[in-house]
This record gives structure tokens, sequence and C-alpha cells, in this order.
């Protein structure tokens, strides 16, 4: 075995290096995004129980599930959004798997959100991390910690007012410049979808969709536990499942920490 791959087993079963799963539990339940009636909206997960070593299966449990590609935790591939919708290996299962593990840098702007939950990452705060941390890496998952998955009231967590949903996410110019001048693997939220709540009404709309898939970049969607991620330090190993031709799909996402 490599020396790297030893080190590694070494220091997981010591426990210098710790397995933090950053997936929301998936239940019929999971809050789902709220798109305006006029369009498709995600279907809820639903659980049918096949077998529980009775009758159906003396001595087996298993069940079948439905999904949304885009329900609870999951992966956004390029293909989603129109604007990657002509890239090459743009869907779940043509992304080359090396892509499926990287480095994180967490930013955290969590205290903005707690005042106003409409909050929008900025250039500056991305630069002014840099600054403390060093230049975002190529190939980086940028994890946006706003501590909303602490919201466990699904009603909390859409946070659906009359003028539609108000929760936290990037200004587009931020999109642009970790798409483009940093090249990142993509950004992961804690909040139902990589765009805030308002993005709808933005110009593009959905500009971090818009403008992270027009670049060939991914997004994870509902993470938790982000709070227990240093801002760099960490790995991120996030493979969604390979559905021919998906756009996406609920997956486990873990970081390996110091
Ligand atoms: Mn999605």
């Amino acid at each position: 075995m490599s020396l790297v791959l030893a080190t590694l087993l070494e220091e997981l079963t010591a426990g210098r290096l710790r397995v933090v799963d950053l997936t929301q539990p998936l239940t019929p339940q999971t809050p789902l995004l709220p798109l305006p009636s006029q369009w498709n909206n995600t279907p809820a997960f639903k659980i049918w129980e096949l077998s529980r070593y009775d009758e159906r299966g003396p001595a087996w449990y298993w069940n079948g599930f439905e999904t949304g590609e885009h329900t609870g935790t999951h992966f956004d591939a390029p293909v989603h959004w129109v604007s990657g919708k002509d890239l090459p290996d743009n869907t779940v299962d043509r992304i080359p798997p090396k892509k499926f593990v990287g480095p994180a840098c967490v930013i955290d702007i969590s205290s903005d959100v707690a005042r106003n939950p409409d909050f929008l990452l900025t250039p500056e705060r991305i630069r002014h991390w840099e600054e403390q941390h060093g230049l975002i890496p190529a190939g980086a998952w940028v994890l946006l910690r706003t501590d909303w998955s602490k919201r466990t009231d699904p009603k909390e967590y859409i946070n659906l007012k009359e003028n539609g949903s108000h929760t936290p996410g990037l200004a587009k110019e931020s999109s642009a410049l970790l798409a483009e001048e940093r090249d990142v693997l993509g950004v992961g939220v804690e909040t139902v979808g990589t765009d805030a709540g308002q993005a709808a009404t933005f110009d593009p709309p959905f500009p971090n969709h818009y403008l992270m898939h027009g670049s060939g970049k991914f997004g994870l969607a509902s993470l938790s536990n982000l709070d227990q991620l240093p801002p760099t330090g960490a790995i991120v190993i996030a493979a969604p499942l390979k559905i021919v031709g998906g756009s996406g799909s609920p997956l486990r996402v873990i970081a390996i920490t110091p």
C-alpha cells in the first residue's frame, strides 16, 4: 500500500482524523425547494416496505423508494441548468470520479445570517477569507457555513413568507469569482438549494446555478455539520448516484478532517 494511504488509515483508526457526516436525514418529511406553482416541483422522498422477515420475504428486510434527484442532501450536476446543458460530461454518470474528492474551504457567515436570513456572500468576504487562509485552490469545494441546517423545523428551514423563501446564499459576483477565477469544484450550502431563497427575483434568476453550472461546476445542497469543519484542511467526498443522464442525486456527503 502507498505510504499516504497507509498513513490515512492509521490516522483514521487512531482518531487523529475524523469522518464527519455532512448529510441531512432523508425522510418523507425532508424539506423541499418550493418553486412557484407554474413549474413542476421536486417530489418528496417516498419509501415503502417490501418485506420485513415476514410472509413477503421471510429472512429479509428491504424497502423501495422514490425521490426527486434534487430532494434532501443532494448533488447538482452542470446539466441541471440551461447554461450547462451543452457541456461535455455534464451528467452525474459522466463526471470523472476524481472530481468527487476535493479539499474544503469553509467560509463562515453564520453570524451575518443570524441577523439577516437573506444575507449574501460578497466577493469582499471571499477575499477577506483568503487573506486569512490563503487563496482558494482550484478543485476545492467552497462550503458556505450559515448554521441554517440547525433549523430542524421544516417551516423555519424553508422560511417561506408571502413573497417567497428567505434563506441565505451567494451574490452573483461571488459565484462568478469562484467559478471563473478560482476554478472550484463547486459550492456547498446548508440551505435547500445553492441559490438564496429570493434568487428567482435576481438577474439572472438563480445566478449561482446559472454561473456555476455554466462553468461546468457542481453544487451540494442541504449540507449539515459544517460547524465541525476547520476553514481549511478537511477533504470532502461527495459521489452522486450513477444515474444515466441524471441532473443530480441525493447522496451521502462526508468529510475527513483533523
Ligand atoms: Mn439541486
